[in-house]
């Protein structure tokens, strides 16, 4: 099982606007082993591509597994270290890929079966394990003996003889080795691991504060007038609300955690959208659920930390990790980006002004100044106006077994010319899955492919790829992977209808799987979607071009009765309004990736008080000329999760820059004939069969002949950068 280091970096994932994939997390702790008795997970699968059998395995197996799992690595790591004989690739390296396989089978299975079908006992084991796992990878990572095997071949990795994708192995376990603090005194060492505790604690912390925060800041409306402009649903839900709080004959407005908040787009009421707002950006900021002193000392602490393992900040080390390895790279990326994107949301401002001035003069009124509150109120008239349509419309061509067998899979066919042949033998965890089983043109095995596209209670929300089992040929692997969507499920006998961002969903998500299908690789610590933070979201938002092109669309977006072919005129007001209101949306994202970028490249000693946090943000923005007062960060800091709760410090930037790999890749099939084979099987031979067994920039070159450029990606959001390429 590939190794992955933690460092106290939490691992939840909060998508900004998509999926993302997850891969189970090795990690663990000696225990007594348990004799198999049946357990289904402690022998190797015999299924079809050492396929789960999910059929068998119960909730009561996880735990020995588990327990018996982290013991078996400790062993095998053991045998490594006590080798008499001097370090070898062959008697270190590679058998540190090979161990753990029970524990991978068990974190696979698991961790798919929480995010998709989770039950209580299952969030209990999680509970429990997850304390042992971290103390398990911390034993393998801190490990003095097995580092000096791995320091030792380093020294002379030159000398031994290894191919390519072997000498990358080395060199990556020994990053992997230092990153995680290998090489510290052992003084450091109890430094590092308390560091990451304390910062393990902050971060709970400040979950905890914007959890009861946005609870606290919820708006109470005393007179149902003030609703006007939302829907009788939207209402009775507010309604509810105020009885859950025993506010009965109120109505309570319950808030998002990002800065603006849909109801603005609705409210009629002026007073109202501006006490919505102001509420929504005052959360954590003093008060009873305050966040600055969390983040102050979370700042500190990174600094300091980075500092210890020999950065100049916390930025530098979690970059030189990544695609964009240093922050000079992501900096400039980012103000590129954003001077595109202000002149656009400027654009946009003057347009919803000469609106809300029109308005104004027509009501006999005074005019005013848009303000943030205002924004999403007036770009919703703009919308309705511009690009009419009825999600009813657009549903009945997109009918569910249509979109997936002849919208995802053909264009894949197209592509690459494999082939899915539906396996009704696989076991599932649930009644609903469909498992197929891919091909390569010349009837090879690739793998197979399950699908959970159903919504139900006990599924996390969002999208996500996950994998059962990793191809690799150390390992005689192919990818067993499966895609998770949430679409709600129609009453029996009803034609499940998507919506378009559901159909872009699944093409996304099913990039992600082909990435994992196509996975041709030595070591399982290369395989598939095992690429940086990044880079991960790269083939899947590629992927998605192909739901809009025109010969993929011809095939799928078909009349669930007629049969007939959506009609153009409808699916390009889709596409159309697709680039509405761009400008807002990009300034808003990246003023948050710079602030993120900007607190997380201060050396230690020079990162802000608890009392300056804001007036810092402010400075950054102003900094980096994105401070346009109509269009706020996504997120202000003292509700950052991505960065404080979630596993995104210095990484929020990730989104654009694997999109801006995406968009330009898309642009290169324009140019290059499309949907082709030849296009297919280029991309896949120089993309997404290396997983992580070559640098991914060095890639992405391979491919597209050239550095990555924004100008596909300003082109695909409707941004120009002069500001006229986009209208609100
Ligand atoms: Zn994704």
């Amino acid at each position: 099982m590939p190794l992955a280091p933690r460092l106290g970096f939490a691992a939840i994932v909060l998508a900004f606007a998509c999926a993302c994939t997850e891969s189970p997390r090795p990690d663990m702790n000696t225990s007594t082993s348990t004799p198999a008795n049946g357990n289904p997970l402690f022998t190797e699968s015999t299924l079809p591509y050492h396929t789960p059998p999910l059929d068998r395995i119960k909730t009561e197996h996880f735990r020995p597994a588990f327990e018996a799992g982290m013991a078996e690595q400790r062993r095998e790591i053991e045998a490594i270290v006590n080798d008499p004989a001097a370090p070898t690739f062959a008697n270190t390296i590679v058998p540190i890929e090979k161990s753990g396989q029970l524990l991978s089978r068990t974190s696979s299975v698991f961790s798919s079966l929480t995010s998709s079908n989770t039950t209580p006992a299952l969030e209990e084991i999680q509970t429990e394990m997850s304390p042992k796992l971290a103390a398990h990878s911390d034993w393998i990572f801190l490990n003095p003996e097995l580092f000096a095997r791995i320091s030792a071949l380093h020294d002379k990795r030159d000398s031994l003889g290894l191919d390519p994708e072997s000498l990358r192995l080395l060199e990556r376990y020994y990053i992997m080795f230092v990153r995680a603090g290998a090489k510290l005194s052992e003084a450091d060492k109890v430094k590092l691991k308390q560091m990451n505790e304390e910062l393990s604690k902050l971060s709970n912390q400040f979950r905890q504060n914007v959890l009861k925060g946005v609870n606290a800041a919820a708006i109470v409306v005393d007179d149902v007038a003030e609703l006007d402009g939302m829907s009788p649903e939207q209402i009775a839900v507010a309604a509810e609300a105020a009885k859950a709080r025993k506010l009965e004959g109120k109505w309570v407005i319950a808030l998002l955690n990002t800065t603006q908040q849909p109801p603005l787009a609705q409210l009629k009421n002026r007073a109202l959208r501006e006490r919505i707002y102001k509420a929504s950006v005052a959360r954590g900021l003093g008060g009873e659920f305050d966040n600055t002193g969390v983040i102050a000392q979370m700042v500190k602490l990174r600094a300091e930390r980075a500092a210890l393992l020999g950065y100049p900040h916390h930025a530098a080390y979690v970059l030189e990790d990544e695609t964009a390895l240093t922050a000079d790279a992501v900096n400039g990326m980012l103000a590129q980006l954003a001077k595109a994107a202000v002149v656009n949301a400027k654009a946009e401002a003057a347009a919803i002004q000469t609106l809300i001035d029109a308005q104004a003069k027509s009501s006999g009124k005074p005019s005013f100044r848009l303000e943030p509150w205002d924004w999403d109120f007036y770009a919703e008239q703009v919308r309705a106006a511009k690009y009419s349509y009825d999600e009813s419309q657009v549903r009945p061509y997109f009918e569910m077994s249509n979109v997936l067998r002849n919208g995802v899979l053909f264009a894949a066919q197209q592509l690459y010319g494999i082939t899915f042949k539906e396996r009704k033998d696989i076991p599932t965890y649930q009644q609903d899955m469909l498992v197929f089983e891919v091909a390569n043109p010349d009837g090879s095995p690739l793998g197979l492919f399950f699908v959970d596209w159903y919504a139900r209670d006990n599924k996390r929300g969002g999208a996500w790829m996950s994998s059962y089992v990793d191809q690799s040929r150390l390992m005689g692997t192919h990818a067993v992977v499966l895609n998770n969507l949430n679409i709600p499920k129609p009453p029996a006998g009803q034609p499940t209808l998507l919506t378009f961002d559901e159909v872009n969903t699944a093409f996304h998500e099913f990039g992600h799987a082909l990435h994992g299908l196509f996975s041709n690789v030595q070591y399982p610590q290369f395989s598939g979607t095992s690429v940086p933070r990044d880079f991960v979201e790269y083939p899947s938002q590629y992927n998605e071009m192909w739901a809009t092109d025109p010969k993929v669309l011809a095939n799928y977006a078909r009349h669930y009765k007629t049969g007939e072919p959506m009609p153009k005129a409808l699916m390009d007001k889709v596409l159309a309004a697709r680039k509405f209101n761009q400008g807002y949306a990009t300034t808003e994202y990246l003023a948050a990736a710079i602030v993120d970028q900007a607190l997380h490249q201060l050396p230690p000693g020079q990162t802000p008080g608890a009392a300056d946090i804001a007036a810092f943000e402010q400075a950054a923005l102003a900094r980096a000329g994105i401070d346009f007062y109509a269009v706020p960060p996504r997120y202000h800091v003292t509700y950052f999760s991505h960065v404080f709760a979630g596993g995104y410090s210095a990484g929020y930037y990730a989104y654009i820059w694997s999109e801006v790999l995406a968009r330009a890749t898309e642009s290169w099939f324009d140019t290059h004939g499309g949907l082709l084979r030849e296009n297919g099987d280029r991309l896949r031979e120089k993309v997404l069969s290396r997983g992580f067994s070559i640098d991914a920039l060095t890639m992405f070159k391979d491919f597209y002949g050239k550095e990555p450029d924004i100008g596909p990606l300003l082109e695909s959001r409707g941004l120009s950068l002069s500001g006229t390429g986009s209208s609100p």
